[in-house]
């Protein structure tokens, strides 16, 4: 190490995000000039989303830390940190606390809309929101994002994010439920799974003349759509969905799962 290096260690899952020359996680950085740590990491391939703690000789430290030659500083993944898994409502170095867990899903993993709906999750979601409107929409519903797309969770707007590392949905669900700290799923199968708007109970002679002829014999309850109008009862498609989330081993409380 010359006098003008630093030392940055990327550890655990952040080091395969290192877009640059590296030893098992390690890079010299040449310091030519006063740059904020989050460009510096970001430029290494690393958006700031992934950082959950920035320690230097012991200590924690948050995004403005300048670097010093002749330094080390650790960067640690949110599992290798002490807020895992990932409560957003608690306040740490590197980010303020939100009220509660929202969502908000990027087009490329646009299968976990539905899915994040169906148990409860408020996520917005639009095929036609561009990367600028996304990182607006974040700062200003307080969402965290959901992308495959490094350089959309690179923006300063975007506090929370997750770079989603599976290219499965399925896995995708499951790596979201493991990295964040998510509420008892208490609410399942009410919300649209359409447009996210919670569905509220309805009569069934206020839509019996909308319903096939055996769904109109076979089920009593339902909830509609405000926006869409669409129905939702415990029909194979509700079924369907609760065999594929307990085969992912998320469990739905019995009580909750009638429309
Ligand atoms: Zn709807």
């Amino acid at each position: 190490m010359t006098d003008n290096t630093t030392l940055l260690y990327f550890a655990g899952e952040l080091t395969d995000l290192l877009t640059c020359p590296h030893d098992k996680g390690t890079v010299v950085y040449l310091v030519d000039r006063a740059t904020s740590i989050k460009d510096v990491i970001e430029a290494l391939g690393v958006p700031h989303t992934e950082v959950y703690d920035i320690r230097m000789n012991g200590t924690g430290h948050d995004f403005s830390l300048q670097l010093i030659p002749g330094t080390q500083i650790t960067f640690l993944p949110a599992n290798q940190s002490s807020n895992y898994p990932v409560d957003v409502t608690q306040a740490t170095l590197l980010r303020p606390p939100l009220n509660a867990l929202r969502f908000l899903v990027d087009e490329n993993v646009a299968g976990l809309a539905p899915l994040l709906r169906a148990l409860g999750f408020d996520t917005a979601y639009h095929r036609t929101w561009d990367d600028a409107y996304i990182a607006v929409l974040a700062a200003k519903e307080e969402r965290v994002v959901l992308s495959r797309d490094r350089a959309l969770l690179k923006r300063s707007a975007i506090v929370y994010g997750r770079l989603i590392r599976s290219q499965i949905v399925d896995d995708q669900l499951v790596e979201v439920l493991s990295h964040f700290s998510t509420p008892m799923i208490l609410k399942p199968f009410s919300r649209c799974l359409r447009c996210n708007v919670v569905t509220t109970p309805v009569n069934k002679e206020d839509i019996v003349h909308l319903l096939e002829p055996k769904t109109r014999l076979h089920f009593n309850m339902f909830r509609r759509c405000s926006a869409c109008k669409r129905i939702y009862w415990r029909g194979s498609h509700h079924e369907k969905l609760i065999e594929r989330f307990e085969r992912l081993g998320i469990n739905i409380p019995l009580h909750s799962t009638e429309p």
